[in-house]
């Protein structure tokens, strides 16, 4: 029917922003409607995070069941069954979307259905196959995510993959080539190195991972080259000629044109936001740029009832930075005076090994004008990391020089995701380097290496000269 249904907070998007959004106004006594075109849990539990983690869990099984001959271990006949691996990956997925199910409606949040596209700053129309509904609503939150970028040399296909192509091919490709050594490129190839594909990478910058410090990229570069991968820097894809059973990517580097054949390519060259076709600029939002929408720290845009958050504001495209966006919008939306604070957004690579960065870095540090001691400590002189044979990276805690603050961190190293949650808190609580070395850490674990690091800024570390 063409009658209005009047809402008071819609939210457009059911990924890790919208999701998270919905639910915390909900606990702030809205009533809340979300609106999704596909599945719940959006990019991130269906095609990005989750299902990217799992894969690189079943790859890290399968190298290491091949690989333990160091520590004495040999297997024989180790094989992999890649279509359980995706029926596997497929049920973690569907466990986590059906929990998003449960919570909205446990939290009495109504979803519809459809796609949004905004009427007027007050009315959302909402298409769903043949059908369409009016909505009008006194808050929306806009959580439609991103997308990734096509570029017109590289028209997506059966071959010509994106990340959600990638995920969930039908068998291990003997040799993969990678656009983009960014860190889904970089985690992908990984994954897929460690199931035994010829990884080629093909990166614009001197560097892959451009937003990690060198030191801690050069690890990644390392184990991939030790996987047989070959990464080509400064280097532009051109084109691709489509074959029956392959690919053959051709780029140039160092002024020459170079050919590749391979069985696929994954092309990641960055994402874009989903704000083109929705009706914002008819309505008057304010863009920052490449679809971008400008934002204050409520996560309000420049008409005071809609909020945006996730991939479609500026900042790093994460799913926690997503989700955390979402919690302040909601609080906003229900008259708490929250706001943003990105000081302490951790970034990480599920790399081999894997990165973490979190607050400031040592450079950044410098080029604001603040005066840092740094803390360093190696992976290779704690028990727990020889233990695991996995002893290769370092982690840096940056301290403010006058009083031993914490104010960043990074990680290289096995657990680093993990690890890198003990200095977000130190960062957001305050904490000082002593206080992380007065803290006493249960031995032998990962653990100690932050409790180290923190000990080598004060100057006097133990397990280290
Ligand atoms: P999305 O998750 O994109 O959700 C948007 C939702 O809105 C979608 O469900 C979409 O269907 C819906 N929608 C869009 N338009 C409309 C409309 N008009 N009407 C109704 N519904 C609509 N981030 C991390 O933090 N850690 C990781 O390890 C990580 N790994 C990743 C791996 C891959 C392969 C990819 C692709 C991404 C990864 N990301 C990771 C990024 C992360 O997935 C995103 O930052 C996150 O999903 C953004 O959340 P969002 O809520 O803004 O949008």
């Amino acid at each position: 029917g063409d009658f209005p249904i009047e809402k008071d907070t819609i939210v457009i998007g059911a990924g890790p922003g919208g999701y998270v959004a919905a639910i915390r106004a909900a606990q702030l006594g809205q009533k809340v409607t979300v609106i999704e075109k596909g599945e719940l849990g959006g990019v991130c539990l269906n095609v990005g995070c989750i299902p990217s983690k799992a894969l690189i869990n079943a790859a890290h099984k399968y190298a290491d069941a091949k690989e333990s001959g160091d520590i004495g271990i040999f297997a024989e006949n180790v094989k992999v069954d890649f279509s359980k691996v995706q029926e596997w990956k497929a049920g973690v997925v569907k466990r986590l979307t059906s929990g998003v199910g449960t919570l909205l409606k446990g939290n009495k949040v109504e979803v519809v259905k459809g796609e949004a596209y905004f009427v007027d700053a007050n009315t959302l129309r909402v298409i769903n196959g043949d059908s369409a509904q009016t909505f009008t609503f006194k808050n929306v939150i806009i959580a439609t995510g991103s997308r990734p970028i096509e570029l017109p040399a590289f028209k997506f296909s059966k071959r010509v993959l994106d990340s959600t192509g990638a995920l969930n091919l039908p068998e291990i490709p003997k040799k993969m080539v990678i656009i983009g050594g960014g860190y889904i490129g970089t985690e992908l190839g990984s994954a897929y190195a460690n199931f035994g594909t010829e990884i080629v990478i093909i990166e614009g910058a001197d560097e892959i991972l451009p937003g990690f410090e060198k030191q801690m990229s050069a690890l990644v570069k390392k184990n991939l080259k030790k996987k047989g991968a070959t990464i080509i820097t400064k280097a532009l894809a051109k084109g691709v000629e489509e074959k029956e059973d392959g690919v053959v990517v051709t780029y140039e580097a160092d002024g020459k044109e170079e050919r590749v054949e391979a069985d696929y390519v994954l092309v990641t060259v960055g994402r874009r936001p989903n704000t083109d076709d929705i009706g914002l600029e008819q309505i008057g939002v304010e863009f920052v740029g490449k679809g971008l929408i400008k934002v204050d720290e409520q996560c309000r845009t420049n008409i005071p009832n809609i909020y945006a958050i996730g991939d479609i504001v500026p900042g790093p495209a994460l799913a926690h930075k997503a989700s955390y966006e979402g919690k302040v919008a909601a609080e906003a939306i229900s008259g708490h005076p929250s706001a943003v604070d990105y000081l302490a957004i951790p970034a990480v690579c599920f790399s081999d090994p894997e990165l973490a960065t979190v607050g400031y870095t040592e450079e950044q540090a410098k080029a604001e004008g603040i005066e840092v001691t740094v803390g360093k400590f190696p992976f290779a002189a704690n028990g727990r990391s020889l233990a695991l044979n996995n002893s290769d990276g370092f982690l840096k805690l940056v301290t403010r020089k006058e009083d031993g603050l914490v104010i960043g961190g990074q990680i290289a190293g096995p657990g680093a995701s993990d690890m890198i949650a003990e200095i977000g808190l130190a960062i957001e609580a305050g904490v000082t380097a002593e206080d992380i070395a007065m803290t006493i850490h249960a031995h032998p674990t990962l653990g100690e290496i932050t409790m180290e690091a923190a000990e080598a800024a004060l100057g006097s570390p133990i397990h280290i000269l």
